[in-house]
């Protein structure tokens, strides 16, 4: 056990070369950072024939602001999510979640795409890219291609990609967001260090009085990370109070279906996720408004 399996191994030097690759190679699979690939290779949950290692594309590492959306290259790594003044200014609620990811030795070397691609339910880039309605391209030797965030996870472990696409670039539009106020929380066994029991990202905005938009994304509580719905829909239009924000949480049993497992029973899980997205809401309208409700 804990033993890398044989694989033929390739580290190609530019996207084109990593491209053909993935074509003619049957059976084969991309390495990134390695912090969820080398740990599934060493149990056994994939024995693919070969690796093409990605570490080799430094065209892939970059954060663009574009003064409408952020594209962010599939090989920026965690921690250089956190160091950029770029991501903390324009997209904070992504800037938070990459400060709560594990640790300062696995943010050096987990990626942003390896996150996203790994399609685990408890992926913490996962929640803010859902609330900014990120899309990720997709490239083959058959061209290119944009897939929302929103329909990218499939379910655990599995994406919209195809075998021989790579995921090469994330484009977070954050303009949409700007008049709104926003949250985020991750609550794991330890803080900052573990995968998440439930984290949530919340995003708010009100004109006239009246509730005109509410994004609220959760990881952890489903087979993929989601947006709960139910609660956004029932908000559309209100106003906002503490009263309305606690009757809403609660419509959080609709969206989520938790499981129990090593790191937290179901019921728990359901509990925090009812507490966090009031305790959200009532967070991003104060920040919203710089003040919140008398
Ligand atoms: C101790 C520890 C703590 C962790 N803590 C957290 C945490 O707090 N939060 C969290 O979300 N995760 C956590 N993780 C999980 C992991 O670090 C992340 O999911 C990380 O972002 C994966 O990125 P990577 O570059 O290492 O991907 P890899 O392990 O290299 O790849 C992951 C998967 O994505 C595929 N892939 C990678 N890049 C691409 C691409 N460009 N195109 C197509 N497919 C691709 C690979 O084939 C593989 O299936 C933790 C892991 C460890 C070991």
């Amino acid at each position: 056990m804990y033993r890398l399996p044989g694989f033929e191994y390739y580290r190609p030097l530019s996207l084109e070369e990593a491209l053909v690759l993935l074509d003619k190679l049957e059976d084969a699979m991309v390495l990134a950072g390695g912090t969820d690939l080398v740990l599934d290779l060493k149990t056994g949950r994939y024995k693919p024939k070969s690796i093409v290692d990605t570490s080799g594309l430094k065209e892939l590492k970059y954060i663009v602001d574009t003064g409408e959306a952020l594209r962010i290259g599939a090989l920026t790594t965690i921690q250089e999510l956190v160091d950029s003044p770029i991501i903390a200014s324009k997209t904070p609620l992504l800037w938070e979640a990459a400060r709560e990811f594990a640790y300062w030795q696995i943010r050096n070397m987990a990626t942003i795409g390896g996150n996203l691609c790994n399609a685990s339910p408890a992926a913490d880039t996962a929640p803010p890219l859902l609330v900014y309605e990120a899309v990720v391209k997709a490239v083959s030797t058959s061209g290119e291609r944009y897939i929302p965030v929103t329909e990218f996870f499939l379910g655990p472990r599995r994406t919209a990609l195809d075998k021989k696409e790579l995921l090469v670039e994330v484009v977070v539009p954050y303009r949409n967001l700007e008049r709104h106020g926003y949250a985020y929380r991750k609550i794991g066994r330890r803080r900052g260090h573990d995968i998440s029991i439930v984290s949530v990202a919340v995003a708010l905005r009100v004109d006239d009085g009246l509730i005109t938009d509410t994004r609220i994304a959760l990881n952890s509580v489903a087979p993929v990370p989601i947006r709960a719905r139910s609660i956004e829909e029932f908000l559309l239009g209100k106003e906002p109070s503490i009263d309305l924000f606690r009757e809403a949480s609660k419509l959080v049993d609709r969206d989520i279906s938790p499981i129990s497992d090593v790191r937290a029973p179901a019921e728990y899980r359901l509990h925090v996720s009812r507490i966090l997205v009031e305790e959200l809401l009532l967070k991003s309208y104060k920040r919203a408004f710089k003040g919140g409700f008398e």
